[in-house]
């Protein structure tokens, strides 16, 4: 076991691998909020950015099938 994997446990709580707090050091995590990260130590807060709602909808654009029954260059 090393020791890295015992920074998993922290406050009784399980944090998984984040960022450690830049003042504190490592071992020390920011604690995850909606809009921002903070560390309960010192009350250094970083504000994350605005993400950008990501588009599940991918638009695939077949080209569209000749329906002239002429025989396809290539197999799909
Ligand atoms: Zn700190």
């Amino acid at each position: 076991m090393s020791k890295i994997d015992s920074y998993e446990v922290l406050d009784g709580k399980l944090h998984r691998k984040k960022k450690t707090c830049p003042k504190c050091g490592d071992g020390v995590f920011l604690a995850e909020h909606s809009n921002r990260i903070s560390c309960g130590k010192c009350g250094y807060t970083e504000f994350k950015r605005k993400e950008e709602p990501k588009k599940e909808e991918k638009k695939i654009e077949k080209p569209p099938i000749p329906e002239t029954g002429a025989p396809s260059l290539f197999e799909e």
